[in-house]
């Protein structure tokens, strides 16, 4: 196995070179240690933090950013996308609360990102 992912936890944007399996994993090119566990979780369990916005139950096009807490895995991001897209949400919402609480027993939670009172926040 050899394969190529540039590191996106800084901007340095190291090239990474990986090759082997779970017993022999190297990386090559990063600058740092992190880079060789980004690899490692990228090859192995790759996640990636969600965002999206929800619909409220006002309609008309008012929707709330929210975002999951933490990275969500990959195989999972299409139904999580979906559940939000599918809920209505109650205003008021604060920044910070929870939306989806505990998805799929992952211990991951979706939040809103913004403190809305009334859908005339979201047309102002
Ligand atoms: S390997 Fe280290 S220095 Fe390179 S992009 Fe990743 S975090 Fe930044």
């Amino acid at each position: 196995m050899e394969e190529q992912r540039i590191c996106i936890l800084c901007p340095a944007g190291c090239h990474l070179k990986i090759s082997g399996g779970k017993d022999d994993f190297k990386v090559e090119g990063n600058r740092c240690p992190r880079g060789a566990q980004y690899a490692y979780d990228e090859i192995h369990d790759p996640r990636r933090t969600v965002t999206a916005v929800a619909m409220t139950d006002a309609h008309c096009s008012c929707c709330c950013p929210v975002k999951s807490d933490s990275p969500v895995p990959k195989a999972m991001i299409n139904e999580l996308l979906e559940l939000i897209y599918a809920s209505e949400v109650k205003l008021p919402v604060r920044c910070g609360q929870i939306m989806i609480e505990n998805f799929n027993n992952t211990n991951i939670n979706v939040i809103f990102t913004r403190t809305i009172n009334s859908t005339k926040e979201l047309m102002s």
